[in-house]
């Protein structure tokens, strides 16, 4: 007698508020690694396929909730899902999305939709988690190519995905770069999530913090890098707020 087939996991992908850059990386990533595709159903995937099934196991969910109406939807996936990832940056922290919720929400509608401003639903971009239980997430604007591919394997494992929990500086030093600080640079390394080889600083950039800060950042160790290169936090500032302005003012001027 011949044996069933075992079902394999269904996986769908959602989006939000976003430019769909880790939607895209999925795509490129999934071309050289067509083992995983082997390993999954795709349910969903607007961005690549014509698919728009309902019945999944892992939503790998792209974007901010910028809408009221967006929250239902959301809500929808997460009752579906045994396992929801939140994809990329704007779903990890808001990412640029939150920048809006700096200013006032009626100059933001003006200068956006101008004489139209009533016609759209808009509220302060905010990410995945502030709405609904995340599980596991792929940090980064956009995410990692292969850091995806590893949370896909440790999920179907049933692992903890392997992000890191340390900072960028430690693969920048591993690198032997030379720090930004020590050439009149900013760089938001000290705090912010590795995973991303430090990339900007091994090119001459500091870090923005585009991969979110980590769980427990020595703020000491920051602000001693900062007092050693005459800077103050109001200095960087302008830094961390590109990716994290939710994390610095939630909602802000939309509470
Ligand atoms: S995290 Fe960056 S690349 Fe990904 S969807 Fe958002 S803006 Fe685009
Ligand atoms: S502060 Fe930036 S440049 Fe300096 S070691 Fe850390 S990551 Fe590298
Ligand atoms: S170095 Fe910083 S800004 Fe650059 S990719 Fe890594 S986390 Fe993002």
């Amino acid at each position: 007698m011949s044996k069933s087939p075992v079902a394999k996991p269904k996986v769908a992908f959602f989006d939000f508020a976003s430019c769909e850059g880790c939607q895209l990386t999925v795509v490129d990533s999934l071309q050289t690694h067509l083992d995983l595709l082997d390993a999954v159903e795709i349910v969903n995937f607007r961005e690549a396929a014509t698919l728009d099934g309902w019945d999944f196991d892992i939503a790998f969910v792209e974007g901010s909730i910028t809408r009221p109406k967006d929250e239902e939807r959301l809500r929808r996936i997460r009752e579906q899902a045994k396992v929801l990832v939140a994809l990329g940056a704007c779903a990890d922290t808001g990412c640029v999305n939150a920048l809006k919720n700096l200013q006032p929400p009626e100059e933001v509608r003006r200068y956006v939709y101008g004489e139209h401003a009533d016609w759209y639903e808009t509220y302060a971009a905010r990410p995945l988690s502030a709405v609904v239980k995340v599980d596991a997430v792929v940090p980064g604007c956009p995410i990692d190519p292969d850091e995806f591919v590893e949370v896909v394997k440790a999920l179907l494992v049933g692992k903890k995905p392997p992000i890191p929990d340390y900072p960028v500086c430690v693969e920048c030093k591993l690198k032997g770069n030379v720090c930004i600080f020590h050439v009149g640079g900013i760089c938001m390394g000290p705090v912010t999530r590795a995973g991303c080889g430090a990339i900007c600083p091994t090119y001459g950039d500091g870090c923005e913090g585009c991969r979110g800060i980590i769980p427990h950042p020595n703020e000491n160790a920051m602000e001693e890098v900062l007092d050693e290169a005459g800077l103050t936090l109001d200095d960087i500032m302008h830094y961390f707020t590109m990716f994290n302005a939710y994390r610095e003012v939630g909602t802000g001027k939309w509470e």
